[in-house]
């Protein structure tokens, strides 16, 4: 991806910003800082690193001046301006110098305290907001070239899925197939695994549960939820897999979880509220009779982070826009016997949801 495309999300975030009445946007290293100019540096430490934007002005960098030159090596270097500051000054007076001294301005959810306080230290007179609270949607629409890459990464942890059945789970620990999931995705492209969730027999009724030391038994329900970056893209796939042949009630349970994944990705569509897809997959599962063990929000987008806005949850209003990619992954989770949870991720489009994992939802038997 180049310059112009940079230049352009940059002077999006710009108007953006004027529109919510901010002065501008304070970023620093992270997934803002890599989606806005393309600058990741290699090392993030307590020395100042800070993009500014300020509608209708070019975008300026201030970093350490022995970052520099990595800096403008960005892809979106030369759509801004890269100043250096040398180590004995005070880069928060450098970065104060280019604030309006009344201005209020949306900073990185992730900068640190350290430089927020340097930041407030030296411009007494302006004020601060998270950038998710002002500018909620800033990453959430993306465009064709993203959506491809998200594609990529969910065919690559689809076909990680499908490598995994072939794998060995009775008898070995929970964290052994999170090690076979780990190394799978890495096969199949990923750079970083974020997370590889193996909730097996009562484990799997905690969505939270990461991989411990239970050895998984013939006769369990297993909840895999996996994903990481791939080409700068994140992946999250939930399947449910069983350890030999499931009972009668674990077949019913994940026949609901299935319909509410299916309601809920078919009542995508440009215009209906984030909330409404929520209370569509709650619905198919309260009237199964499970709605208290369905515990959590629908679904969160997903872009260069893994959890990002928009949230499928009740009380959030904002509508779908084509472009917009989240997930949808209810779930069933019953105290001390097992859990069941469906995800895919899912791109908005003009006709309305489009999967970007494509792997069977049918519950699958793993020896
Ligand atoms: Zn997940
Ligand atoms: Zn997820
Ligand atoms: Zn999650």
């Amino acid at each position: 991806m180049g310059r112009d495309e940079y230049e352009r999300r940059m002077m999006r975030a710009g108007r953006a910003a004027a529109e919510a009445g901010l002065a501008g946007l304070i970023v620093t290293p992270g997934p803002d800082l890599v989606w806005l100019c393309g600058y990741r540096p290699t090392a993030v430490t307590e020395r100042l690193t800070a993009l500014v934007i300020e509608p209708g002005r070019a975008p300026r960098l201030l970093v350490p001046v022995l970052e520099r030159p990595d800096a403008e090596r960005a892809a979106g270097a030369g759509a801004l301006t890269v100043a250096g500051w040398t180590d004995g000054a005070d880069p928060y007076v450098e970065l104060g110098k280019w604030l309006a001294p009344q201005g209020r301005y949306g900073v990185s959810d992730g900068m640190w305290a350290l430089h927020l306080l340097g930041l407030q230290r030296s411009v007494p007179g302006g004020g601060y907001a998270a950038l998710t609270e002002v500018l909620p949607m800033l990453r959430a629409v993306k465009g064709a070239y993203e959506v491809e890459r998200l594609a990529a990464a969910g065919a690559a942890a689809d076909a990680a899925y499908q490598d995994v059945l072939g794998v060995r789970f009775a008898g070995r620990r929970e964290r052994d197939v999170a090690g076979d999931l780990a190394r799978l995705l890495t096969e199949h492209g990923h750079s970083q695994v974020d997370f590889t969730v193996v909730g097996s027999g009562p484990n799997g009724a905690n969505p939270h549960h990461e991989a411990g030391e239970r050895v998984i038994q013939d006769g369990d329900r297993v909840v895999l939820d996996f994903g990481g970056l791939k080409d700068g893209y994140g992946s999250d796939i939930s399947r449910t897999v069983h350890v030999g042949e499931p009972g009668a009630e674990e077949r019913t349970v994940h026949e609901v979880v299935r319909e509410a994944q299916q309601a809920a990705f078919e009542a995508v569509r440009p215009g209906i509220a984030c909330q409404d897809v929520d209370r569509v997959a709650r619905r198919v599962i309260k009237s199964a009779g499970y709605g208290e063990y369905f515990i959590h929000r629908t679904g969160h987008g997903i872009g260069v982070t893994t959890h990002e806005p928009p949230y499928l949850v009740e009380g959030e209003h904002l509508p779908l826009v084509p472009g917009m990619c989240f997930s949808i992954e209810p779930g069933i989770y019953l105290p001390e016997r097992f859990g069941v949870r469906i995800e895919d991720i899912v791109v908005c489009t003009d006709s309305g949801g489009r999967r970007l994992n494509v792997t069977g939802r049918e519950l699958a038997v793993v020896a």
